[in-house]
């Protein structure tokens, strides 16, 4: 951190001491820059973000990224949701597990084929796991806090100027500076609008409800989730009642109070009955409005989180777009800032994360399409089921929403570039996951190969050379990972130097660190 003579001036201020900025914040310190969150909500507990509202489902590449910083232990110890680390058959005659759904449709890890997951390994974390908001939250900032950020609460941030050189945010209270600023503050982004975004998108076709109530006679309603010619209702725990209205969007947009009327007379209009609903204890609504940010820059500002994307949390997948968007996006800024950044490297957050957003975004859209209450989308909805539980279909629908399936078009014909790195575990027992922590790339040399180790001495301030025999190579020989992970450069044969040399050159510097 830098000060002038009245004010220091960081090297990032992160707007949002949600579960991205915390995670940005988390990057960006291991990288050694100076870091200041500002959140607005005085203290970090809402029952909003408690169990069952705060209720999230994690895929496989956030695990991936929380496993490869050391977080994972943190959360899932206490975690009595997760599934098996292994996609195998269950045992005859015991319950299928459920992997996930589209449009309400479940699938089942038990019909996924994994064989045509050629690079997911024995070793690999879990494909998926459920994890409690607040509890995500607390050990992000836990960790945050040991690296040295400084997290503000009470600050709501109502304004930013930038120059060439720096940006100066106003909250309610101070004027702070830094030399960037990532908006993470949500899908009503305040960074997003005064910076000038544009966030184009489509609006919404209902409002969905989540909603804790006491019924009085809780027998009139069906078990599991219910289409019916109306809407959509489903009480996944007792009490826990979540609801959707094709009313295009016209109550949240309206900003009303969720008053308990008003979910009664929903609820028995939706499910054709006279239900009552004694008490409304917390409720909150929802759309499937899609918009995103059409860029993810605009000078010395960025966006990541549901301020640079939203859309209807079907299926689950925002906290996790928002993950990965802070894990691309960390130790590309880190290494802008710390002068040994390659021409480009900062351009290619917006190049490889916007279009998994779009990407995301049409997912949701595709759900929604399939759960009007229109004889034609229940027409679909049938295709669409039927499909799922063949092999192929389990295995596309799993691969999509656990994540395994995102690449990144690196320009690579292997077909490993551009993935997230297999959870490679060496003879030795040390793991990827552990190597990665220090947050540097690793050259993972299978075979000992002098020529590589030499490559790597010449990026040695950014690249860590591993070499050592792996329990499962995946029939590779030698592999260069990004800091976050993904895949930069992979050798089945004997390594073709010319194209690792050029891999390395793209996301390293053989510079010297000199701050900017
Ligand atoms: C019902 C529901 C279920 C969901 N289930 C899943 C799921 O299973 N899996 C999944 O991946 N995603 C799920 N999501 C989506 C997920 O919760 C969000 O995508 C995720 O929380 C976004 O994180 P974020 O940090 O970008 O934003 P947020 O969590 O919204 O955090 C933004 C932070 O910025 C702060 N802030 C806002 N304005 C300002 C300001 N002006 N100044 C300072 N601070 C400010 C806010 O107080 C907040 O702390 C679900 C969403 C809902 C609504």
């Amino acid at each position: 951190m830098e000060d002038t003579p009245n004010q220091a001036v960081y090297d990032v201020i992160i707007a949002g001491a949600g579960p991205v900025g915390l995670f940005l914040a988390c990057e960006l310190a291991l990288a050694k820059c100076s870091v200041l969150v500002l959140e607005k909500a005085a203290h970090p507990h809402s029952p909003l973000k408690q169990l069952p509202f705060g209720m999230r489902g994690l895929n496989t590449l956030s695990i991936e990224a929380l496993d490869r910083r050391g977080l994972l232990p943190e959360l899932e110890v206490p975690n009595r949701f997760q599934q098996p680390h292994h996609i195998a058959p269950t045992k005859p005659g015991s319950k299928p597990q459920a992997g996930g759904h589209f449009a309400g449709i479940q699938f089942s890890v038990d019909t996924i084929d994994p064989a045509q997951w050629q690079y997911r390994l024995p070793s690999s974390t879990a494909p998926q796991l459920l994890a409690e908001l607040e509890e995500l939250e607390l050990v992000l900032a836990r960790r945050a806090a040991a690296l040295g950020v400084r997290i503000e609460r009470g600050q709501t941030l109502t304004d930013i100027q930038q120059t060439a050189h720096s940006v100066t945010v106003q909250t309610d209270e101070q004027t702070f500076a830094g030399h960037w600023l990532v908006g993470c503050d949500g899908g009503r982004s305040t960074v997003r609008k005064a910076a000038g975004f544009d966030f184009a998108g489509t609006e919404p076709e209902f409002t969905g409800y989540s909603t804790q109530v006491d019924l009085a006679d809780p027998e009139k309603l069906k078990p599991g989730r219910n289409v019916t010619a109306t809407g959509m209702y489903m009480q996944s725990q007792p009490g826990y009642l979540i609801l959707q209205d094709f009313d295009g969007g016209a109550f949240q947009k309206a900003g009303q109070p969720i008053t308990r009327e008003h979910v009664q007379a929903l609820l028995r209009r939706i499910s054709a009955t006279d239900v009552t609903i004694s008490a409304l204890h917390l409720a909150t609504t929802w759309t499937d409005r899609a918009r995103q940010a059409t860029t993810y820059r605009r000078g010395r500002v960025l966006l990541a989180g549901d301020a640079a994307h939203i859309h209807a949390p079907l299926g689950g997948q925002g906290l996790n777009l928002g993950l990965g968007d802070a894990m691309n996006l960390g130790w590309k800024l880190a290494a802008t800032i710390r002068g040994h950044a390659p021409a480009g490297l900062l351009d290619s957050y917006q190049s490889e994360r916007h279009p998994v957003g779009a990407q995301v975004l049409d997912w949701s859209r595709a759900q929604v399409a399939i759960m009007r209450p229109t004889p034609a989308a229940r027409a679909l909805h049938a295709i669409i089921r039927d499909l799922m539980q063949t092999r192929d279909g389990a295995t596309y629908f799993a691969g999509r929403s656990w994540g395994i399936a995102t690449q990144y078009d690196l320009g690579s014909a292997h077909p490993l570039v551009g993935r997230s790195a297999p959870s490679f575990e060496l003879e030795d027992g040390t793991t990827l996951g552990e190597l990665l922590r220090t947050g540097r790339g690793i050259l993972l040399d299978f075979v000992g190969t002098t020529c590589l180790k030499t490559l790597a001495s010449e990026y040695s301030s950014q690249l860590h050379y591993v070499s050592g025999r792996a329990k499962e190579p995946a029939g590779l020989q030698a592999v260069l990972i990004r800091p976050d992970g993904i895949v930069a450069w992979a050798s089945d044969h004997a390594p073709a130097m010319g194209a690792l040399q050029q891999a390395a050159a793209r996301w390293f510097s053989r510079h010297a660190e000199s701050r900017l």
